[in-house]
């Protein structure tokens, strides 16, 4: 799950490179390596190789874009067709060698890759058996050498011959110093996208890497092989023939892909929710009324559902939780979650009349991607719910619903969970409103609660300081149980996963009432409670709950609803959510937890936007 970037045109492209995998860098940041193709008998620097005219200048470096950046200024890298790759280790250790490019026996061909090639092990023995020699631990070192055997003098048959041999994943981008006016790709699950640029064109793991140069975009499909040059595109389908496509414009701004200010990615993300909110009802809810077509299913099928899938990870399968809970309630059809990692091991059952919702954020999540696949193959309809136009996910759906929350950069999900979560009120209101189980009453003040969240979610975010203060307090304690019933669950859930993800503090999101079954017994001096305790029908019970974890000596947060006055003689520390609609006070309790979890990690010095171990969107199994 690396970032890929490649520039072919009439501007040096060494900057470019550099800049695009630091927007790339969520992607993975264990290594980071460069590759340029540079006229013969301009200065020689680190590596270079014999061939007609050009040669191929790499330089590779453990640790993030900044050591390789530090590592080239002081080198003669530099031409105007060059590849680029930040790498989130998945065969080999994160060290220079095992860093993208990788090169055959000649060093006339360099490749960067995104995925895992399964059968790299075989391949391996068979290229030895043939007199490669490899340096790597890689899986992707059998590409180069692959291309190598396979190249004609012309790189993209090469290409396709090996995609015919490789199983797995990957985006792979190729360049071959014999025809150095162009750069080579295909794809196999892994995401890539084709900027179509003034000078020149390029190929990024995804649109932000290049939106200072472009806006113009194609979509590159699974077993597609591309050629760009500096004034051309062309793509092969599986076969070799060529495929006419339209390019796309979009509209993010480059703001909206950079830090507009903000320390970190993470804070920016969570104080655009409010905008992000609306932006992902904007056109389907609006002055009471809601049109949500996208979901695409007629009113008799909607009425004859027997069952609803949701398959998810991480964050996502919080979001599922909280659409169970509502669906359940207001459309009463029934909902069960799945693990998407889990999904496709256990023979799944697809009964006749039911729905899949999948849900994942860069629409790229391979295990959600293996889920639908299984379902699919089984006869289930999916409807997908992506932030990312365009994703895998989103094309291997009957159905897609964009959550619009623009582009998200830090690793952890802040603003498209709050995205899903407004997915999630809208399906389930619609699925209500089309069963007729819920009375139009309900369904109008529900909807007119909604229209009103984004501004309540600001004022949240105007109180942000006495979350830090709490926060300054807070960030010594070793263990945190998050505790939440009903519609505060999910929360709990996802407000410990937060903690634990950026702050590396040990985390553990409950239902309330089952702490007496186990959890109770780590609450003594050294914890904190944090209580999800809206004034909702289970107010009394969260109170009880927090009640016997106090009398054990934690130290209580509470997230409360204001004018509560009862809630301070229960906690050390309070913070207040305007009033809602209980079903609704998910998003608005969430909103502190994202602060409380930023502000503990920055306490501690933590990197929030790039958590150890983790990478945005997961895209190996
Ligand atoms: N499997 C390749 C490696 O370990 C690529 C991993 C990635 O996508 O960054 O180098």
């Amino acid at each position: 799950m690396c970032g890929i970037i490649a520039y072919v045109g009439d501007r040096k492209c060494r900057e470019i490179i550099i800049n695009g995998l630091k927007r790339l860098e969520y992607r993975g940041y264990d290594s980071a390596g460069i590759a340029v193709l540079m006229k013969k008998n301009s200065k020689k620097n680190e590596k270079q190789a014999a061939s007609e005219n050009y040669s191929i200048n790499i330089a590779k470096q453990a640790g993030k874009i900044a050591e390789l950046e530090k590592l080239i200024n002081d080198t003669h890298i530099d031409g105007c067709v060059g590849i680029g790759h930040t790498r989130w280790a998945t065969h080999g250790a994160p060290t220079q060698i095992n860093a993208h490019p990788h090169m055959d026996c000649k060093s006339k061909i360099a490749v960067v890759h995104n995925g895992i090639i399964e059968n790299y092990a075989e391949l391996k023995d068979e290229l030895i058996s043939k007199g490669h020699k490899f340096i790597s631990e890689t899986d992707t070192e059998v590409i180069p050498h692959m291309l190598e055997e396979f190249n004609n003098g012309d790189l993209l048959i090469a290409m396709q011959k090996l995609l015919k041999r490789i199983k797995g994943s990957g985006a792979i981008v190729a360049l071959n110093s014999d025809t150095p006016e162009e750069i080579v790709a295909a794809r196999i699950s892994s995401p890539l996208v084709i900027g179509i640029g003034k000078d020149g064109n390029f190929l990024a793991s995804d649109m932000p890497a290049v939106l200072e140069h472009t806006r113009n975009f194609m979509i590159v499909n699974d077993f597609e092989t591309i050629r760009i040059k500096k004034g051309s595109i062309e793509i092969f389908d599986i076969d070799g023939k060529k495929i006419t496509r339209e390019p796309f414009k979009v509209n993010w701004s480059i703001t909206s892909a950079e830090k507009s200010g903000y320390e970190d990615f993470m804070l920016k993300e969570i104080f655009e929710q409010p905008f992000g909110v609306k932006e992902t009802m904007r056109g389907r809810l609006s002055e009471g009324i809601l049109d949500f077509k996208e979901i695409d299913l007629t009113s008799e099928q909607i009425i004859n559902l027997e069952k609803i899938h949701i398959i998810a990870c991480g964050t996502s399968s919080h979001a599922a939780l909280l659409g169970k809970q509502l669906i359940e309630k207001w459309a009463r059809i029934p909902v069960e979650i799945e693990v998407s990692s889990e999904y496709r091991y256990k023979d799944p059952i697809v009964e006749k009349n039911c729905l899949f919702i999948a849900i994942t954020q860069s629409g790229e999540t391979i295990d959600t991607l293996a889920a639908i696949r299984e379902a699919k193959s089984k006869g289930a309809r999916i409807v997908a719910i992506t932030n990312v136009v365009g994703s895998t996910v989103a094309r291997e759906s009957d159905a897609v619903i964009y959550t619009h929350a623009g582009p998200e950069i830090g690793v952890c999900a802040t603003k498209t969970f709050t995205a899903q979560i407004i997915v999630m009120y809208l399906i389930a209101v619609y699925l209500a409103s089309k069963t007729g189980r819920l009375k139009e009453e309900n369904i109008q003040e529900i909807l007119g609660e909604l229209e009103i969240i984004p501004n309540k979610i600001q004022s949240i975010l105007n109180n942000a300081e006495q979350i830090k203060k709490v926060a300054d307090q807070l960030y010594k304690y070793r263990t945190f149980l998050f505790l939440g019933r009903l519609f505060g669950l999910p929360i709990a859930l996802e407000g410990a996963l937060k903690l634990k993800e950026i702050s590396y503090i040990h985390a553990e999101g409950y239902a309330a009432g089952e702490m007496k079954h186990g959890p109770i017994a780590l609450t003594d001096t050294n914890t904190t409670v944090v209580g999800i305790v809206p004034k909702d029908s289970v107010y009394e019970k969260m109170l009880s709950n927090i009640e016997e974890v106090k009398s054990r000596n934690a130290t209580i947060f509470s997230v409360a609803t204001e004018g509560d006055t009862q809630i301070s003689k229960y906690s050390n520390y309070v913070f207040s959510v305007p009033k809602t609609i209980e079903e609704l006070y998910g998003i608005l309790t969430i909103i502190p937890l994202q602060l409380l979890s930023y502000y503990i990690a920055k306490n501690l010095g933590r990197n929030v936007d790039q958590p150890r171990n983790l990478a945005k969107s997961v895209t190996v199994e």
